[in-house]
């Protein structure tokens, strides 16, 4: 039965309710067994830890975290931590179960969670955010661990943070195999165990992703044009590998702005701004334009890569872009989804758009596991083939069932995650 939302419900409640309503329907659609949905409704654990940290002017502040391990049926726990004021229990939730269908779709050997630590790090000194992520770190203890549950970066967190997080683990004891800790991060930076082409992995999969969606319907990119909301590591990643496929970047907004250049923006110049300035806002080679007028650009692809629920009922009437590719995790609502689908507009949903960050953490999590380093071809061709294949189920499971491109997704993910429980069962 899909959850009821009342009218006072939070953000991340909201969320929630949209990733179970989402989860009821692929269920129904491939008949999963009733105690199976019982299990995956729910994540398995849901850790909330409050800890002390003492900021540069000698105040101690109390900070909560949380970690929610959906499933780990087909390997390792495995997901972002995210740094954001907003985060909350129930956020975290349902990005803790697109988790596990993502990584489920992508055939990775993981399984979904997600965190976060409630704070804005812009309002942090470095030394303040090395603080709260060692302290975190240490509050989860061995609930993370290399075979157990692997973080990695999200909104607001880095390959530094993931560097500190190894770090306090390593130090705090590990698992007793100091030398095989290393992979209890993903996302980390090159010298200390990172993968090369980690950074960009999730905006390089989301043009792999479109590249094939393109090539499918004889499209060619060239001289098409894209608006891009969030210019962080996905959105800035994602413009750069579009415009190498030859699409003009002809929009782009973030929380400082929305701008817009007809000519088409450099995303080199436009990352150096956003470097020194903090976002796109102010950027001299723009005109500033209004964030509903962003939504309603002239463009041919739109991609969220900022927060969730931006495609709302109220916008997604007024989007022209005949494709969406969802860089962002849940850009676009339940009833938005319906409003695209009905005007012929083509998803590409979140699971399959922005799983090239997880594919490539798979790389790396393999790469430490054998003391061994990839080659940048190595691990552009596997994300590549990795997700074509995921792609290429999807499409076959939508003209078998009939049915949107999110829930084929989700079909291919919740039969492998439904296949496994049947021939394990359920213990005792
Ligand atoms: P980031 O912190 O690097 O960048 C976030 C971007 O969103 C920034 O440009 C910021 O200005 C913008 N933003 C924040 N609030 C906004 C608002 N209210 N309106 C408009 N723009 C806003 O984060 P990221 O890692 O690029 O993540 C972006 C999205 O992609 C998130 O939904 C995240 O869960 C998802 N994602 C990230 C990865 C990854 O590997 N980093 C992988 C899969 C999915």
């Amino acid at each position: 039965m899909p959850t009821r939302r009342s009218a006072d419900s939070t953000d991340g409640e909201k969320l929630f309710e949209t990733a179970v309503e989402q989860f009821d329907a692929a269920a129904e659609l491939i008949g999963l067994p009733d105690n199976i949905r019982q299990i995956l409704r729910s994540p398995k654990n849901e850790i909330i830890v409050n800890f002390p940290v003492e900021l540069d002017d000698g105040e101690l502040r109390v900070f909560r975290g949380y970690r929610v391990q959906h499933s780990d049926i087909l390997g390792p726990y495995k997901g972002g931590l995210r740094f954001s004021p907003h985060v909350e229990l129930d956020e975290v939730k349902a990005l803790a179960m697109w988790m596990t269908w993502k990584t489920s779709l992508s055939n990775v050997p993981f399984g979904g969670a997600k965190g976060g630590i409630a704070f804005n790090p812009r309002n942090h000194s470095i030394g303040e955010i090395e603080r709260i992520v060692r302290r975190f770190t240490h509050a989860l203890g061995s609930n993370i661990g290399p075979e157990h549950d692997i973080p990695a970066p999200d909104i607001g967190s880095n390959a530094q943070a993931m560097v500190w997080m190894m770090d306090t683990y390593l130090n705090s004891g590990g698992n007793g195999d100091r030398q095989n800790t290393r992979r209890v991060v993903t996302g980390k930076t090159i010298e200390t165990g990172g993968s090369v082409g980690r950074d960009k992995a999730t905006g390089q999969g989301a043009a792999f992703v479109l590249a094939h969606h393109l090539e499918q319907v004889n499209r060619d990119p060239r001289g098409t044009t894209v608006a891009i909301q969030g210019f962080g590591n996905v959105g800035e990643h994602c413009a750069r590998a579009m415009t190498h496929m030859g699409i003009r970047l002809t929009h782009v907004a973030d929380h400082t702005g929305a701008i817009t250049n007809d000519n088409g923006f450099d995303p080199e110049a436009l990352w150096r701004h956003t470097s020194e300035a903090g976002g796109v806002g102010g950027y001299e080679y723009a005109e500033a334009i209004d964030v509903e007028e962003f939504f309603q650009a002239e463009v041919d692809i739109l991609v969220p890569a900022a927060i969730e629920n931006q495609i709302t009922a109220a916008r997604a009437p007024k989007i022209k872009a005949s494709v969406v590719v969802e860089g962002a995790n849940g850009p676009t609502s339940v009833e938005g989804e319906q409003i695209l689908i009905d005007r012929g507009v083509e998803i590409l949903p979140d699971v399959l758009a922005n799983a090239g960050g997880v594919i490539v953490s798979y790389f790396e999590w393999l790469q430490n596991k054998m003391s061994a380093r990839w080659q940048l071809n190595q691990v552009d061709d596997e994300l590549r083939r990795y997700l074509w294949e995921a792609a290429d189920g999807i499409e076959e499971e939508k003209k078998r069932l009939a049915c949107t491109r999110r829930e084929a997704a989700y079909a291919v993910a919740l039969n492998r995650i439904g296949t496994v429980f049947e021939q394990r069962g359920i213990w005792p």
